[in-house]
């Protein structure tokens, strides 16, 4: 057996993610904020179809409901073998209109939550010498898009972690990656108007948006043996997308 934690799963990429995960043989811990019934209908599908998991509801922006869904799961399953750090916001506004609380939320979850978690996680990984952590970056972290000061700014930061989680980590048995999505239909892209959409359509070589399940392939890929020897990398899953 094998445990993953998927944070965010209750939607898009991360139910996605934990939907794969238990098909190639995790135990998936689905966390997430505040949607009970999404979460649930997760947990009864993936069970439905043969898999095994449970329901952790936590603000991984707060440190503490970390540390204790952390050992929740360790004390339930004595091994935690991967971490997905998924759940992320975005709030795109220019910087002259930037509303603090805003910036506050996007740096507490999409940055300190995944170090937060990965901490946690890693103290255990450690101990046992084996592990891998998958960070949900985006292009954004490269990419530099009006309206995007902060959320690019959260994920170069996650790019950089990752880079160098993995080289802190590497002699301890563990793998820390990255995997940066294009646009991938979920609901954090439903705000993007048809005409701007349209936009970056002509700037996608495969002309279309990616899929949640094109994600968790990678995730999946990235947490697998045969992933053995990639380590400190961010891999970009866009289309080709160029900006
Ligand atoms: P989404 O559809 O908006 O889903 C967000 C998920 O995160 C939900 O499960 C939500 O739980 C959970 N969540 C939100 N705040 C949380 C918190 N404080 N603690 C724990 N869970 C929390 O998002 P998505 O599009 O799948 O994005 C997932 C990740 O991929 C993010 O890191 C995002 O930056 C990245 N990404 C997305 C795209 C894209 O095009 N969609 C592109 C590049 C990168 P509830 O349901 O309970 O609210």
């Amino acid at each position: 057996m094998k445990v993953a934690i998927v944070t965010g799963a209750s939607r898009g990429i991360g139910r996605a993610c934990a939907i794969k995960l238990a098909q190639v043989g995790y135990t998936v811990v689905i966390n997430y904020a505040s949607n009970d019934a999404k979460a649930q209908e997760v947990l009864d599908l993936i069970k439905a179809n043969g898999g095994d998991g449970m329901l952790y509801k936590a603000n991984v922006s707060n440190y503490d409901e970390v540390k204790q869904m952390v050992k929740t799961v360790f004390d339930t399953y004595k091994q935690i073998d991967l971490l997905v750090n998924n759940a992320g916001i975005v709030r795109d506004e220019p910087l002259i209109g930037l509303n603090k609380e805003n910036l506050d939320m996007c740096f507490d979850l999409n940055v300190k939550g995944y170090f937060y978690c990965a901490k946690e996680v890693a103290l255990k990984m450690a101990r046992k010498r084996s592990g891998v952590i998958v960070n949900m970056s985006s292009v954004s972290g490269t990419y530099s898009l009006p309206g995007q000061t902060v959320y690019s700014a959260t994920k170069g930061a996650v790019n950089q972690f990752t880079k160098t989680l993995a080289k802190e980590m590497g002699s301890r048995g563990l793998r820390v990656n990255a995997v940066a999505p294009g646009f991938i239909e979920t609901d954090m892209i439903e705000a993007v108007d048809e005409a701007t959409m349209a936009k970056y359509l002509e700037a996608i070589p495969l002309r279309r948006r990616g899929k949640v399940e094109e994600v968790a392939n990678l995730v999946a890929f990235l947490a697998s043996d045969d992933a053995s020897y990639i380590t400190g990398q961010i891999i970009t899953l866009d289309g080709g997308l160029s900006l």
